[in-house]
């Protein structure tokens, strides 16, 4: 495939602690745990408004070890995409996971499979694309995949990785994506 100007600019979101809240030492299972995050929504709605994909890329290692199954988690998306519709009037692309426990398969974040599965399938300009995460996984899985990044600041960050961007609110995204 060339690459040429029918390629599209996307913003891929790390899950957990970007769209919605961590659950510490957790997993959200249902969608009764899954808390939106506030501005989400509003983000969103302006990605969209502005032409780009909106994409989850998302490591659910709860699947691997069996505290939820994969019908679990669609259902969880399946609310969630419901309830972004009903808010904003827009939803995610795609939403891709990964399941296993460990990183030896290759596909969990911090590898860039997932991010190059979804330029495959979409057609996605990578360097002039975004990956948004609160995890150095996520700033790593970006950087490999060739994507600008941008860090999310939380009450949860410890070490600050070396980013193209450090933002402390999803709402700046928008000021430079
Ligand atoms: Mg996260």
């Amino acid at each position: 495939m060339s690459s040429d100007s029918k390629q599209t600019r996307a913003i891929f979101f790390d899950r957990d602690g970007v769209i919605n809240a961590r659950i510490l030492g957790g997993y959200v299972r249902h969608w009764n745990e899954f808390e939106l995050l506030p501005g989400v929504a509003e983000v969103l709605h302006e990605i969209k408004n502005r032409g780009l994909l909106a994409i989850i890329i998302t490591n659910q290692r709860g699947i691997g070890l069996g505290l939820m199954s994969e019908s679990d988690l669609h259902s969880v998306h399946n609310e969630l995409q419901k309830t972004l519709r009903a808010q904003a009037g827009v939803t995610f692309d795609d939403i891709i996971f990964c399941g296993d426990i460990d990183d030896r398969p290759g596909r969990r974040k911090p590898a860039p499979t997932m991010l190059l599965e979804a330029a495959e399938r979409w057609n996605i300009d990578l360097p002039n694309s975004w990956m948004i995460g609160d995890s150095m996984s996520d700033i790593e899985a970006g950087a490999r995949a060739g994507t600008k990044t941008a860090y999310l600041v939380t009450q949860h960050s410890e070490e600050i990785p070396r980013a193209t961007k450090i933002i402390h609110d999803l709402k700046e995204l928008l000021e430079f994506i």
